[in-house]
């Protein structure tokens, strides 16, 4: 469970958010601009604040300067490239435009979330994962993995038990959308990171949905 900071000046949106990450068992403060945003941030430490941008008062852009320690996930509805590079430079550790579906809302909360807890090792059969250095052993030799392989890994690693779709997947590692022709991508990653990690028998297909990492 996290305590969680809501700043979206859309009432219907911030609902929305709020209701997601409460029956996720999070705990929920909503703030409607970005001053009432620093207001509850002066006043309290959250472990997570999601962050729209175009906001009354003060823009995310500006309220996110006054964060430290906390990690952001903006929320917007702009999704121009130069927009999602600043919101990054800026420090937010990830950016989800509107329209947004809650289960990929809530598996990026998962990311973040996990990413900022201090388990930065996790074991699984002759396995060892090391988040930090993201590196991975197996029976203690190091295997190498792209960039991708390895962010797939942390989500599975982090959504264990749950299934994610293909589209899911796409969306959290590759932080873009495929067409439906190119989902196939995703096929072959996790035929690759089964072979390399010995985990066909963890990283189950769940026929016409997508994939669960079973612990
Ligand atoms: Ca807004």
């Amino acid at each position: 469970m996290a305590y969680i900071l809501v700043v979206e000046d859309e009432l219907l949106i911030n609902q929305l958010i709020t209701d997601g990450l409460t029956s996720a068992g999070h705990s929920c403060v909503s703030a409607f601009d970005g001053v009432q945003a620093l207001d509850f941030l002066r006043e309290r430490k959250f472990d997570l604040i999601i962050l729209d941008v175009m906001l009354p008062k003060l823009s995310g852009f500006e309220v996110i300067k006054h964060v430290s320690g906390t990690p952001v996930i903006f929320v917007t509805a702009k999704n121009r490239l130069d927009d999602r590079l600043c919101g990054l430079d800026l420090g937010a550790e990830d950016y989800i435009t509107k329209p947004f579906e809650m289960p990929e809302l809530l598996a990026r909360v998962r990311v973040v979330l996990r990413r900022a807890s201090r388990n930065e090792r996790f074991f699984v059969d002759d396995l060892t994962i090391d988040f930090d250095a993201k590196k991975v052993y197996k029976a203690g030799k190091e295997i190498k993995l792209t960039a991708k392989e390895f962010g797939i890994l942390d989500m599975f690693i982090t959504n264990k038990n749950c299934v994610l779709t293909r589209e899911q997947i796409l969306d959290i590692v590759w932080s873009y959308h495929f067409d439906g022709e190119t989902l196939h991508i995703i096929d072959v990653y996790i035929q690759q990171l089964r072979k390399k990690l010995g985990l066909k028998d963890r990283i189950k297909a769940v026929y016409g949905v997508g994939y669960r990492f079973e612990i």
